[in-house]
């Protein structure tokens, strides 16, 4: 497959002309993607071009140059799509100036856990409730999750509290009934590059946040990004997690620059986890913030209301449920500061007094 894109000036090209153009594109049986930015529009052609269209396009009025993306991902890069993607679940837009907080247990324990935290998740402002029902454990004797159960308990607690939900899904065979009981699917870092997993899940009809391998590189995630854009699902967010250094004090390391390079490289959402990031409840705060200013567009954090008891070993970086709600404030602070927005959902009443 080959792909192009064109790049005309919209200033200079009538909304017309560049109909006329995509219809030249279709009549190949291609597909023509516009994207209109603040000084040009970019169309982009997916399929097999054949040189005589190329060329045939060069020619037409209003086209500045076309363009082969030479990038090994297509869809994911910024060439392609130069608008940011805003995906809207439900009302909440992932992807803009809003921060979107994802929050919630490392894993689904039961009913009663996850319907306490999910209270709490949305007292504190957050907008999605996480959850592991299927677990990914580095060993096969650990808790590997309530499995389907987990997924209804999920589901419950989300609708109760007016929440999105987003949890983990593992092998092909689960996308289904994951992509059924959730709002958002997440791909684990061990699964990255689980690229049977992957393509399943252009299919799936749900919104993916694809977490990066723990030695991936940028190049790697975002090809695996494409695979799910490529199969025909266009929301993707990527998911900065952290990556395996020499340094052990921490779990991983929260790769900063990951933030900014792939907002860069890609129109696609960034989404912060500073939990498996760090692996230390103390450094989730500040690396929350840290992220933030960096440019997320979200982040994704564990709070457990008894985490020195949780299922997994992910307790020592949950956060309290007073801890959880304090950086929430803090986040609402640092937002106009960095030029982004923090919606926590008020009453008119609160924000007009908040206003005085
Ligand atoms: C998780 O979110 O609980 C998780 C297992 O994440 P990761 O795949 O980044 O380790
Ligand atoms: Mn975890």
């Amino acid at each position: 497959m080959t792909y192009i894109m064109i790049v005309i000036t919209s200033n200079v090209t009538p909304d017309e002309q560049i109909e006329e153009i995509v219809k030249v594109i279709e009549k190949e049986g291609l597909q023509a993607h516009v994207s209109k930015g603040a000084d040009r529009t970019v169309i982009g052609l997916i399929g097999s071009v054949n040189p005589k269209l190329s060329e045939h396009l060069r020619q037409m009025k209003g086209v500045e140059s076309v363009v082969k993306i030479s990038k090994s991902y297509k869809l994911a890069s910024r060439d392609f799509h130069p608008e940011d993607t805003i995906i809207d679940i439900k009302g909440v837009k992932i992807g803009g100036k809003e921060i979107v907080i994802m929050g919630g247990p490392c894993a689904v324990e039961s009913a009663e856990q996850i319907d306490e935290i999910a209270a709490l998740v949305k007292a504190a402002g957050g907008q999605v409730l996480r959850g592991g029902a299927f677990k990914p454990r580095t060993g096969p004797y650990s808790f590997q999750g309530v499995g389907v159960e987990g997924l209804i308990m999920m589901q419950e607690a989300g609708k109760k509290h007016g929440l999105l939900t987003i949890t983990e899904v593992m092998t092909p065979e689960y996308v289904d009934i994951c992509a059924e009981y959730a709002d958002i699917l997440q791909i684990g870092t061990r699964n990255m590059q689980n690229f049977d997993l992957l393509r399943k899940l252009g299919t799936c009809g749900k919104p993916v946040l694809l977490k990066r391998g723990f030695s991936a590189t940028y190049d790697e995630l975002l090809n695996a990004a494409e695979y799910i854009l490529a199969g025909g699902n266009p929301n993707v967010m990527l998911c900065e997690r952290g990556i395996r250094t020499f340094e052990s004090y921490t779990r991983n390391t929260l790769d900063l620059a990951a933030i900014p390079v792939l907002q860069q490289l890609s129109h696609l959402p960034v989404i912060s986890d500073p939990s498996h990031g760090t692996g230390r409840r103390e450094l989730v705060a500040p690396m929350s913030k840290a992220s933030i200013a960096a440019g997320a567009n979200g982040l994704i954090v564990e709070m457990h209301t008894d985490p020195d008891n949780s299922m997994t070993g992910d307790g020592v970086q949950s956060l309290f449920p007073d801890q959880f709600a304090e950086l929430l404030k803090d986040l609402e602070k640092l937002a106009p500061i960095v030029g982004r927005t923090f919606n926590t959902e008020k009453s008119p009443a609160e924000k007009f007094l908040s206003r005085v």
